[in-house]
């Protein structure tokens, strides 16, 4: 232990994985990632491929099929434009945190021509701006994050998918921190390409991601446009799902683990799963709040998968992430982007009860008392629990 000061009252616990990605895998899952390795294109890997797309589709909300491919979700998010932006076609990204200026950055990597709409972070994007550049310029897609990691803050995707549903300009959403933990309902709100990743409310090691795509985009994908693509390129995967195979080696042990994680998510119910998230981070948002720690997002809609916290006057957020995982092995984010030092961030996706973020209150208590802030000792429980009766 590194820290000079009196050992905390509280025991040291187990190792507490509480960033917004990656999350804690359930045992279950672990055990499932333990299976042999089967031939990929043999019968036992075709029939985890095809029954993990099937469970997923209702988390999705989709009716499409679903292509897994082996990566981290940054790998998936540029798949998705790789397949749909062919040369002198423009995207709209709309930035509202650190992962829509990845996009960005994706996309002038590919030297793809792009606009933004950008809304400062923490503020609900700007749909009407959106509408207004659609009316000046037909845009291939409009790329958007539906759930803010940096910042805690939800995009509302209903309102964009109405926005392209009568143009020919697609919607692209990256919901890697928001899949399986807030509500997608991909096929009713118009949205044309979803990406999403193992690793946050899909309680899965990192290393496996997914993409699903709707009829239009795939008119779009279709086109021959000589786009420079081989390991991403969608057209293979779907040639490839149709058979529940992948185009290249699949990461079996990881479908393997994904299955186990989407079964346990219909055994607790989707509507039950979500309801968790959002109760659960509601109690996180008050315990903090009676710690004195303010709410990054001012106003909604905020996110359940995340929470994001300012840190106090005169401390830096290093210090309380490096001092929680030091006296109580509770692991949880800092930012490292513009909001570096003054937000923390707890990750409340996937395997996670009301016990988790008592305990998460309870090291935060120690830790910020340890620090010299006027914390009343007890007050971020009882907010929490309070939280908790009164969502019952
Ligand atoms: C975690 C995350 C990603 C993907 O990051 P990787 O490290 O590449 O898995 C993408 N978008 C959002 C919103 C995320 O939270």
């Amino acid at each position: 232990m590194t820290t000079t000061d009196t050992p905390s009252a509280i025991p040291a616990t187990g190792y507490r994985l509480r960033l917004p990605g990656p999350t804690e895998v359930p045992e279950r899952v672990r055990q499932a990632t333990a299976r042999v390795i089967v031939n990929h294109r043999g019968p036992e890997c075709k029939t985890a491929i095809g029954e993990t797309e099937e469970m997923i589709r209702p988390v999705l909300g989709t009716t499409n099929r679903v292509m897994f491919f082996a990566s981290s979700g940054t790998g998936v998010m540029e798949a998705a434009l790789v397949n749909v932006v062919g040369p002198g076609s423009q995207i709209l990204v709309i930035e509202h945190g650190q992962f829509g200026e990845r996009f960005t950055s994706i996309a002038k990597a590919m030297n793809i021509s792009v606009d933004t709409v950008a809304t400062e972070w923490g503020q609900a994007i700007d749909v009407a701006a959106v509408e207004a550049r659609l009316r000046e310029r037909s845009y291939r897609a409009i790329v958007v994050v539906h759930n803010e990691s940096s910042t805690g803050m939800v995009a509302d995707l209903a309102a964009l998918g109405a926005l392209v549903r009568d143009r020919p300009t697609l919607l692209i959403a990256d919901s890697v921190s928001g899949l399986g933990g807030i509500a997608m309902r991909q096929d009713e709100w118009g949205v044309d390409i979803v990406v999403s990743a193992s690793q946050k409310a899909l309680m899965c090691p990192p290393g496996l991601s997914l993409a699903s795509v709707s009829p239009k985009a795939w008119r779009v994908i279709e086109q021959d446009e000589r786009r420079s693509v081989f390991f991403w390129d969608f057209r293979r995967a779907l040639k490839s799902i149709e058979l529940s195979e992948t185009p290249f080696t699949a990461p079996v042990s990881l479908l393997y683990g994904l299955r186990e994680s989407l079964t346990m998510m219909h055994e607790e119910g989707l509507p039950n799963v979500l309801a968790r998230h959002e109760q659960l981070s509601g109690a996180l948002r008050a315990g903090g709040a009676a710690l004195g720690l303010a709410d990054f997002c001012e106003r909604g809609p905020r996110s359940s998968t995340v929470v994001v916290f300012k840190v106090p006057d005169g401390l830096e957020g290093g210090t309380i992430v490096r001092r929680l995982y030091a006296d109580h092995r509770t692991v949880i984010a800092g930012a490292r982007n513009r909001l570096s030092g003054r937000v923390i961030r707890f990750g409340t996706m996937g395997a996670f009860s009301a016990a988790t973020i008592l305990t998460d209150l309870l090291h935060l208590e120690d830790v910020l008392t340890k620090l010299g802030l006027p914390v009343e000792a007890g007050a971020g429980l009882k907010a929490a629990t309070e939280h908790l009766a009164k969502t019952k």
